[in-house]
């Protein structure tokens, strides 16, 4: 089969695949607390995929050219039995790449049990280290420590080089960058720091709140020297440095200020089976509608690659500071 590409003759490679709308944070920047208070109806079940649709799409995909799958959310550790999916995407013959994100309030108690089904590698959002700030950054009272337990049970449960996503937001945890890279300096892990997208519709996103990521790299620069390092791969999304004084690695991904659209190889597919061919799509297309409707393997694999030959999306490179007028998917639907 010959490489399925999209109009600016980019490969679909990574599948995002988000498990749950549900979380049990309120990180401003992504489910403000005020709009998603209690009485907030998230999907009822029927309207969620099961494992077992998810498993199929992923493996129409998987043969569509996909070998990285990202499982997320929402908050994908509150999805019951998620390591029985794990388990499942982790035997397609084809995945290369099998990672999951999480905000590791229950990772302590998952990590071994994701391991054992078959996860290759984790990621773990932390704003900050500092009780105070992680607390606004998560909209959650109980500080980073249940967190950072989370992270100790993964490398104990054998995951190495866990990435430790921070988004940076001006005025409110840009002081305390160096604090984070001095916490994961000589730990094997990669600390990533992700400038304020202006994902969705409801988190007053604003440019002036944007921390480029060049002044990111300078002030930690000036603490513990920095040196930028090549790309793992064509279309790694965080630009990579390594300390010179040989304590690791650190990257930071720059969606505003230097965006990456021209090499996107990415699919997401929302809880509820929609298909978006970008993080800042405002339609996506229902494949679980087909699904139900009885279409066959063959018919699915047509539909998933028409969508892809004709995706000319590449909204970071031609963003402006006005809001736009059309509405987009929230963050917690399709995953980071
Ligand atoms: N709940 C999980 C977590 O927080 O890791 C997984 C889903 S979350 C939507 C995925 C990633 O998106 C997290 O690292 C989060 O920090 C990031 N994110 C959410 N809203 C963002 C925004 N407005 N700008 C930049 N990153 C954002
Ligand atoms: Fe939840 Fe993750 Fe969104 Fe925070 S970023 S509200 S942890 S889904
Ligand atoms: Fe990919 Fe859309 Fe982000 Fe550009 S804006 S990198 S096309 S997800």
């Amino acid at each position: 089969m010959s490489d399925l590409l999209d109009t600016l003759q980019r490969p679909i490679r990574d599948l995002r695949i988000s498990v749950t709308d549900k979380c049990n944070f309120r990180c401003p920047y992504c489910m403000p607390a005020e709009i998603f208070g209690e009485k907030y109806e998230f999907l009822p079940k029927a309207e969620i995929l099961t494992f077992e649709e998810i498993t199929r799409l992923a493996r129409i995909f998987v043969a569509l050219g996909v070998t990285k799958i990202r499982v997320t959310g929402g908050e994908p550790l509150l999805r019951r039995d998620l390591e029985t999916l794990i388990a499942k995407l982790s035997q397609i013959s084809g995945v290369q790449d099998l990672t999951l994100t999480t905000n590791g309030y229950l990772l302590a108690d998952k990590a071994q049990s994701l391991k054992d089904a078959g996860l290759h590698r984790l990621t773990v959002s932390l704003d900050a280290i500092d009780d105070q700030t992680f607390n606004r950054m998560s909209g959650r009272t109980h500080g980073s420590e249940r967190v950072l337990k989370g992270i100790r049970a993964a490398e104990k449960a054998g995951f190495q080089a866990i990435k430790i996503n921070a988004v940076v937001q001006k005025d409110i945890n840009d002081h305390l960058v160096i604090d984070l890279a001095q916490h994961f300096h000589n730990t094997g892990h990669i600390l990533r720091f992700i400038e304020f997208m202006d994902v969705g519709n409801r988190n007053n996103w604003n440019l002036d709140q944007v921390v480029p990521a060049a002044e990111i790299i300078d002030r930690i620069h000036t603490v513990l020297p920095l040196e930028p390092l090549d790309p793992n791969y064509t279309g790694e999304v965080a630009k990579r440095y390594r300390y010179l004084d040989g304590g690791g690695e650190i990257g930071i991904i720059a969606s505003v200020t230097q965006p990456f659209c021209g090499d996107c190889t990415r699919a997401r597919l929302s809880t509820d089976g929609k298909l978006y061919t970008c993080l800042f799509a405002s339609e996506g297309t229902d494949l679980r509608d087909s699904l139900r409707r009885g279409a066959s393997n063959a018919h699915l694999r047509d539909q998933i690659a028409r969508i892809w030959r004709r995706r000319t999306d590449r909204y970071s490179e031609i963003r402006s500071n006005h809001t736009p007028a059309t509405r987009k998917i929230e963050m917690y639907q399709i995953g980071g």
